[in-house]
């Protein structure tokens, strides 16, 4: 018996592609994956199908589901943190936020996370395994479901690929991923309301340029020099920061997408005078955005934000010096659903 293949990491053109040499008519493909985004969990429910295709189909397909779904809501701003249970036991985490625009979903690409950035909680526990193609989009699917309860009408308008797990060490997924996502049948999101996050893998960012997919790359900085980048990130002693801004630079050149870098900044660590001069001579005379955050606390490190008004005078006298820079707002942060807040244990709380 050939190993069946799971539907929801399939395009809608191979499922067709399958459907028609197995003798079934292409079109159903459209029927099924409609039936995928409105939250199907089996063929059973697909009930436009007849019995006999739906036997048929789940002879050749599987479909993945979550064993379980527990929220938690952010009492300050309504952000939802969910916690999925894989059906291996493995859990992620994905973030439903709500904005004046609409809703983002944060998306986890993996279980943990290899990359060990001191300051982020995702790595903690260590890495498990990459998420499937389907599993990413599932985490979408499942949120749709649960809010669509409440509001009928519900939509994903953004998709962030920023919760557990580095989306590049995830590569082929990731890719499938982003064209799910993307493809009418199902969610429809533009590639420009996609974000991928990466703290920097430069063989990855390079292949990215030829994919011809136009989402907005968001690089994890957090540093302004390679000694500073070093002890926060391990990965910066693989990918050295002046590589990274070099391969960032000629990103924008190919795609014609302005980079957005992301900046965390940590007491006492990188929020001195001598890191503000060092961002202005990294950012200045092309195109980026930066996006300046207060550190997350996490339990296992010391590193704690400012005080506001230090943050606001960081970005204020960058800003001066012709850096777009811009504070993000800190959302869902009284259920440890802040970047970097994300892990792969069980811990709704
Ligand atoms: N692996 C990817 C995406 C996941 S993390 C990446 O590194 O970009 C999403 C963002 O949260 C990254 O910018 C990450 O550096 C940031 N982050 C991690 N821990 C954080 C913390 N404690 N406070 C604020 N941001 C944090």
């Amino acid at each position: 018996m050939n190993e069946k293949i799971d539907l929801r990491s399939l395009l809608p053109y191979e499922i067709s592609d399958i459907l028609k040499k197995n003798g079934m008519e292409g079109y159903r493909a459209g029927q099924i994956v409609s039936w995928l985004e409105r939250g199907a969990r089996s063929f059973e429910e697909m009930t436009n199908l007849s019995k006999e295709h739906r036997k048929r189909l789940s002879e050749l397909f599987e479909i993945s589901n979550m064993a379980e779904c527990e929220s938690l809501t952010s009492k300050i701003d309504g952000t939802v943190k969910f916690l999925f249970t894989l059906p291996d036991g493995n859990y992620v985490e994905s973030v439903l936020l709500s904005y004046k625009h609409g809703y983002s979903v944060c998306l986890s690409t993996q279980v943990g996370c290899k990359m060990g950035c001191r300051f982020c909680a995702s790595t903690k526990a260590g890495f498990e395994r990459n998420l499937s193609a389907g599993e990413i989009l599932l985490q979408m699917v499942e949120i749709t479901r649960e809010e669509r309860k409440k509001q009928p009408d519900f939509r994903i308008g953004h998709v962030v690929l920023m919760g557990i797990g580095e989306p590049l060490d995830n590569y082929d997924n990731v890719m499938r991923f982003l064209r799910l996502c993307n493809c009418k049948e199902l969610f429809g999101i533009g590639y420009r309301n996609i974000s991928l996050s990466t703290c920097g893998l430069i063989p990855e960012i390079r292949r990215l340029m030829t994919e011809e997919i136009p989402i907005t790359l968001s690089i994890s900085l957090h540093a302004s020099n390679p000694a500073l980048r070093s002890e926060l990130m391990p990965i910066n002693r693989r990918y050295p920061l002046e590589e990274l801004m070099e391969v960032c630079k000629e990103y924008t050149v190919k795609t014609g997408r302005r980079i957005s870098f992301e900046y965390a900044l940590i007491a006492g660590v990188n929020d001195t005078e001598k890191t503000k001069s060092e961002l202005i001579h990294l950012l200045s005379g092309w195109m980026n955005h930066l996006n300046l955050i207060p550190i997350n606390p996490t339990k296992e490190t010391t590193y704690r934000p400012g005080d506001r008004k230090k943050l606001e005078q960081f970005a204020a006298s960058l800003q001066k010096a012709g850096i777009n820079a811009t504070i993000r707002r800190t959302l869902g942060a009284d259920i440890q659903a802040a970047c970097g807040q994300l892990r792969r244990e069980k811990q709704l709380r």
